[in-house]
């Protein structure tokens, strides 16, 4: 069995942008992509970016036992395919997971050697900002993340790890030692 990271924090915290300088930081690691019900981005491609699936298909592989995990978020459903952590587990390859809380406390459940880090930002006014600066959500879309941001932010105590995302170099380089320090 390999490692898994699972890495939450609420949305326009800067998770993608952390997890990609983690990468190029820590090559080995490789990213789970989840299945999501949510229309795609300007530039997010199928099974690269997401698995896109409809909801019905969505909800007969959640019937199939399919998922490892899975949440409702922001009226999308969003899970990691147990395919993602097993063909990665069955190499001994390293896997993060970028999921948000519901999911996070069900791996915990199911996978409690799985390392949990949280991602904070350094003032909650900071996740109106980037997501109005990211400019891939409408504003409607951008008032329900930062409502449910507030749950998320409460939630930080239940991680092993906090780290918080104000100068990405920085954050990015504390997030790497993190999992070089449980890679071993
Ligand atoms: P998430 O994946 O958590 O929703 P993103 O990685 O998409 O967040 O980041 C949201 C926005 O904030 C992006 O436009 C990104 O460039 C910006 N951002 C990320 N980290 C920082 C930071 N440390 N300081 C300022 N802006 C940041
Ligand atoms: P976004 O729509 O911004 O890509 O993602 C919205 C939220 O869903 C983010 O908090 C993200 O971490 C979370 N998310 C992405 N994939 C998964 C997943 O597989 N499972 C769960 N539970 N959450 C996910």
């Amino acid at each position: 069995m390999s490692a898994v990271f699972v890495i939450t924090g609420p949305s326009g915290v800067g998770k993608g942008t952390l997890i990609r300088e983690l990468r190029e930081l820590v090559p080995e690691l490789e990213l789970s992509t989840s299945a999501t019900t949510r229309g795609r981005r300007a530039g997010e491609v199928d099974d690269v970016d997401y698995h896109f699936l409809e909801r019905d298909e969505f909800d007969r592989r959640v019937a199939a036992g399919d998922f490892l995990e899975h949440a409702t978020y922001s009226g999308n459903r969003y899970g990691t395919l147990r395919t993602e952590v097993e063909e990665r587990n069955a190499r001994g390859a390293p896997v993060v997971l970028e999921i948000e809380l519901q999911g996070a406390r069900q791996v915990r459940g199911t996978m409690p050697e799985a390392v949990q880090i949280f991602i904070a930002p350094p003032d909650p006014a900071d996740l109106r900002r980037r997501l109005e600066g990211r400019g891939t959500d409408d504003p409607e879309t951008i008032e329900a993340r930062l409502a449910v941001a507030e749950e998320e932010l409460a939630a930080r105590d239940e991680f092993g790890h906090t780290v918080v995302n104000d100068e990405i170099d920085r954050a990015a380089a504390e997030l790497a030692a993190i999992v070089r320090g449980e890679l071993g």
